[in-house]
């Protein structure tokens, strides 16, 4: 009877457990996370830390979910060390486990920034649960906010702030939000409706240090201009550090994350790893990549899955992934790798409404859509097609996206 074993009950764990059981009913598998409650929905704690849903909605899986499929899992569980050459993983417990094939499925942990004070109380990260509940708590208290990262997670902690009336103050390095993926003209819809919110951008700006009373609560932020903003809660989001350290000796080739093919193979034999840890093959890329959201996770953790039964190269991942951003009264969307490419087209349709496609050898590799998302099933479909049609970016950009308007794949490529 085959052992799994899995590190870490995140997204991309959980999906590879469910399929591994599914995939082979009779083996044993069992699931380590350090964290106390199973699966429960990372992409919404940020509306509990809103204040605006109960906890209860936000669990995926409860303990009898793992029994019912015969799941051994551990909670509180750290994993220190992985000896592959024994096969054998060990917890902080001092408990030993054998495998036949081992998932590692560990993601990050947010990156603290690295200034005085800077784990002073009333600074917040975000990535779990219990850290949702902790800005909740704390936001509820507060009066004035800095937020620091200028990117996907940085922009929940703003959101945060405006629903929790705190008055805030987004501390930006350059001149704009996610500067590596919009220009100016998209990311000034997203700075105006950070100010209907009640947070304002402040741009060539961030934190050089922190100030704090003589409790050791966070009073304000200093900027590198000198600048001071007071503030009783303040949200750090600059990047995560990928949990590896219990992979040290254990052979696995990484860079910045856990090289896996794209079978989510390892370069150790009986070593798959998925999710967020992962730099793995894209290919629809053509090239390694890296991908933290929710769909691909889940996506890489079965792909793992099945192969780690199949005990061959069974299944390729292949995906195009999307993440969305909900707290504005217009939509956002960005989808593939919207910071990657060698070539981008945009244009700005309305005060609310913004696209802007990246291209990379002529294949759309990525975009950004605000306002109106409908084009995004066509956008996603040519980048599976891997159709070569940056040269028709007016066909693309047109409000209304019509593929028939552009000329015939076969005949590009004469
Ligand atoms: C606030 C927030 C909002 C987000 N919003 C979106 C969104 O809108 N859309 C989207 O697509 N994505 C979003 N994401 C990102 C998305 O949640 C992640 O990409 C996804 O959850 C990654 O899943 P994972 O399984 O790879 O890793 P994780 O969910 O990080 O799971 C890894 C697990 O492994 C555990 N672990 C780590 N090391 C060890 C160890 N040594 N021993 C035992 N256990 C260990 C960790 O505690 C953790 O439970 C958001 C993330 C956050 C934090």
């Amino acid at each position: 009877m085959t052992q799994y074993v899995i590190i870490g009950d995140g997204i991309s764990g959980s999906s590879a457990a469910e399929t591994l059981r599914e995939e082979d009913p009779e083996a044993n598998i069992t699931v380590i996370t350090d964290e106390g409650e199973p699966l429960y929905n990372r992409i919404l704690i940020k509306e509990h830390a809103k204040g605006k849903l109960p906890e209860a909605p936000i669990s995926i899986h409860d303990e009898d979910w793992y029994d019912e499929r015969d799941i051994d899992l551990s909670l509180n569980t750290h994993v220190t060390s992985v000896d592959t050459g024994a096969k054998v993983v060990h917890t902080h417990e001092g408990e030993d486990l054998s495998y036949d094939k081992l998932l590692v499925a560990t993601g990050g942990t947010p990156t603290q920034l690295p200034v005085e004070n800077s784990d002073a109380d009333g600074i917040h990260h975000f990535w779990t649960f219990e850290d949702a509940r902790g800005i909740r708590e704390s936001a509820e208290q507060a009066e004035t906010g800095v937020v620091v990262g200028a990117g996907l997670l940085g922009i929940d902690f703003a959101a945060v702030c405006g629903a929790q009336d705190v008055a805030g103050k987004y501390l930006m390095r350059g001149d704009r939000w996610w500067r590596y993926a919009l220009s100016g003209d998209g990311a000034e819809i997203i700075h105006e409706g950070l100010r209907e919110k009640g947070v304002e951008p402040v741009f060539d700006s961030g934190v050089d240090r922190f100030e704090v009373d003589d409790d050791g609560h966070v009073t304000a932020a200093v900027d590198p201009n000198g600048d001071r903003y007071e503030c009783d809660f303040a949200g750090v989001a600059i990047g995560l550090t990928f949990n590896t350290e219990f992979l040290r000796g254990a052979g696995l080739e990484q860079n910045n994350g856990i090289v896996v093919d794209e079978y989510m193979q390892t370069n150790v034999d009986d070593v798959y790893a998925a999710g967020d840890i992962t730099r793995f093959y894209d290919v629809l890329l053509g090239e390694q990549a890296q991908n933290g959201s929710w769909g691909s996770a889940k996506e890489q953790g079965r792909v793992a899955a099945v192969n780690m039964a199949a005990d061959d190269e069974a299944e390729v991942f292949e995906w195009v992934s999307s993440y969305s951003i909900t707290h504005f009264d217009f939509p956002f969307l960005s989808f593939g790798h919207p910071t990657l490419g060698d070539e981008h087209a945009e244009r700005r349709y309305s005060d609310t409404e913004w696209r802007r496609i990246a291209f990379k050898d002529g294949k759309i590799v990525g975009g950004v859509l605000i306002g109106d998302l409908s084009p995004q099933s066509k956008f996603k479909q040519l980048m599976r097609e891997q159709r070569v049609v940056a040269d028709q970016a007016d066909v693309l950009l047109e409000q209304s996206v019509d593929l028939d308007d552009l000329a015939p794949a076969q005949s590009q490529e004469q």
